[in-house]
Order: C-alpha cells, then structure tokens, then sequence
C-alpha cells in the first residue's frame, strides 16, 4: 500500500504570547490541558467554560477565565477573537449512566462544535481541535468483552452510540469538512476513557473508575464494607491518564499529517471493571464484598483502543500504567470527600 502523505504548508510555530483559546475548561480535561500550556510557558491562554468559577475544578492564575455558554454563535465569536488556537473541549456529557440517559442534552452539543468551529474560522485561527470520543465507533464491534480492539476505519458503516456518538461523529465531519472546503487546520482525537485528578467523581456524570474509587471511600468510610457494580463486572474498557490525553492533544494538534484525521486517543491497557475495581481496593488497602446491579447503565461489552496509527504517526502513545494513575486519582478523589465532609465547597461535575 502506498502511503498518501498530504502536502501542507508549515505554519510558524505558535509563540508563547499567541492567544490560545480553550473551551470547557472548568472540567476536567480543558482544566487540566489549560494548566499544561500555562506550563509550558504560554501567557495568553482563554479558558471559558458555562459552569459558575466556584465550580471549575482548576483555577489557574494568569489565565483568563470566561463563564459563557458556547453554545451560543454570538458568544463563540466573542470567545475566539484574536485566536490562533482553539481546543474546542465544551460538551454536555458524563459516564455511561448520563449518556444513556440524557440523549437530547448529548446531541445538542452539536450546536457547541457547529459555532466554535465557524468562529474559529472567522477569527482566523490557525488550528481547530476537536474531542471526539470512542462512542463514535460502531457499536456492533463491541459485543463482547473480548474485543479487537478499535482502529480509525472502525467508525464507518456507521452505528454510533445513540445520542452522544452520533453527534461527536456529526462534529467530526463539520471540521473534516472546514479543512476539505475552507482550509483551517482542523484536528481530531477520539478519546478513549480519560481518567485522573480534578475531574468529576460524583452528582452521577462520573465514570467508572472516578465511580468506583468514590464507592470504596465512602465504603471505608461508612463502615459498610460492601460495593454495588452497575451490570456484571465483566465488561471491558481501556482508561488513559490525564497526563498522556493532554500530551497527547498537543501531539495531534501540532502535527500536519493528522490534519482533518481522527486519531485514537487512548491506552491500550484492556482491564474488566472487576479488575479496575480489585486494583482500586488494592491501593486503598480494603477488599469490599461485591453486588451486582444488572438493570444498571453498562454500555457496550468491550472496547480498547488500537494504536497501531498513533504510534506511527507520532512515534508515541499514552503509557502511564493503570495502577500508577488510579493511585494518583485515588488520593485526589479520597482528599476531595474528604474536605466535602469537613463542609468545605468542592467542585464534583
Ligand atoms: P467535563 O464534563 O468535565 O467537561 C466538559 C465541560 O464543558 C464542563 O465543565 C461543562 O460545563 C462545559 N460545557 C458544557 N456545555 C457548555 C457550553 N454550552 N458552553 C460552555 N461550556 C460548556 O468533561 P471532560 O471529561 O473534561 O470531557 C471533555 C471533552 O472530551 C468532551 O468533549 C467529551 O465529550 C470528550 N471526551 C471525554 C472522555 C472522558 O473519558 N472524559 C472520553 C471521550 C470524549
């Protein structure tokens, strides 16, 4: 097979007092991917999120913050002036208990992407970053726990997750489509579960691993020594540190080759929420007695991410060890129920 390279003129590279622009950035991933630029060096970063300040998970001096739905044409305009880049992370979304559930909100982040994205062109930004998410894969490939795990071509025919997969398959094709028509530098990750510190860990948009660590405080906490696990504990899933999902971002953003390409964000470390859920009891020293609750959200048996792509075309993949990054969000989300119980204000979702 011949390898189709497309011919790209190199931009300057961006320089650390260039405005960048981030969208959701008072949750998890825009917090934290605000705070590896700040970082990095840059001085003008545009953090903008809909959640009222005290609600962000991270503030961070030096930057500038805006509460503004972003949902909103007028208001994206106002949010990408003077932009050179935009990392357009803003959705309304959660775990497998609110995507499932929610579908409308899910699908209404459409309008999110479909503003950002034109303003973006209008400000004239040099590059657009999109998260998609593994939801937009055919959910027909993950019947089983036993999955092969998922390549780019995967995502068509399509049969995204209903709601929340069709729209980040929607969004992917309007930045496809400004790059093919309009020529701004659009980028794409579809992310695989991204866990870590400073994220949601409660108020039911929290994932598994956020879900369980929460579930064995509260149970060493309580006294009560036991846990419920939504569906039969042997569903599989990859999860990716948030350390490597916002190295990553800037990795795909910054190469010329993925422009307008979606590209696996994700670990390829495959665990059973079993599993996930014994190394979790392991870190904090206790092993609970289990319930199932089969009636419970548990989207598709398996899924993981293939890296093949990734590693080709960036010489790199997410690598931090499951057990390394759950002990890291452990202790964040235990210091975090913590203070709640000692009647401080903490941000949950
Ligand atoms: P998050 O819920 O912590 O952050 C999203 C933020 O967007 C929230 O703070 C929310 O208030 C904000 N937001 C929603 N609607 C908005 C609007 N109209 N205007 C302004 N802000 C708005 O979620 P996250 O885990 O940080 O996810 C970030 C992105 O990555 C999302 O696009 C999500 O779909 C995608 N993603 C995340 C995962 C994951 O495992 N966390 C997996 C796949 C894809």
């Amino acid at each position: 097979m011949t390898e189709k390279r497309r011919v790209v003129e190199k931009g300057p590279a961006l320089k650390k007092n260039d405005l960048i622009v981030i969208t959701g950035a008072g949750g998890f991933i825009a917090g934290n991917l605000a705070l590896y630029f700040k970082n990095k060096g840059f001085t003008n970063i545009r953090a903008v999120d809909k959640k009222p300040l005290y609600e962000w998970y991270l503030h961070i001096p030096g930057v500038e913050n805006l509460c503004l739905d972003v949902s909103q044409e007028d208001t994206c305009r106002r949010v990408c002036e003077g932009a050179l880049e935009v990392y357009n992370l803003a959705a309304d979304m959660g775990g497998m208990g609110f995507i499932e559930r929610f579908r409308v909100e899910c699908l209404r982040s459409i309008l999110i992407n479909t503003h950002m994205v034109e303003a973006a062109y209008r400000a004239g930004a040099n590059r657009y970053f999109f998260s998609s998410s593994a939801c937009a894969y055919n959910t027909q490939l993950q019947q089983d726990p036993n999955v092969r795990a998922l390549k780019e071509s995967d995502a068509y025919p399509a049969m995204a997750e209903r709601g929340y997969g069709w729209e980040k398959l929607m969004s992917e094709m309007f930045c496809q489509e400004y790059w093919a028509e309009r020529r701004m530098k659009t980028f794409i990750a579809r992310f695989h579960n991204v866990y870590g510190p400073h994220g949601t860990w409660d108020g039911g948009r929290e994932k598994a691993p956020a879900a369980l660590a929460r579930k064995v405080v509260e149970a060493i906490d309580t006294g009560k020594k036991d846990i419920t696990i939504w569906g039969n504990g042997e569903q599989t899933r990859s999860f990716m540190y948030i350390d490597d999902c916002v190295k990553g971002i800037d990795l795909i953003m910054h190469c010329d080759e993925l422009i307008a390409t979606p590209i696996n964000l994700g670990s390829s470390e495959l665990v059973s929420i079993n599993e996930l859920l014994s190394k979790i009891e392991k870190i904090a020293g206790v092993k609970l007695k289990r319930h199932y609750d089969l009636a419970a959200p548990r989207g598709v048996a398996g899924r993981n991410s293939d890296n093949m792509f990734i590693k080709k075309v960036l010489g790199w993949e997410p690598r931090t060890p499951l057990d390394k990054g759950l002990a890291f969000t452990y202790q964040w989300i235990k210091a975090q129920y913590e203070a709640r119980k000692a009647g401080k204000r903490v941000g949950v979702g």
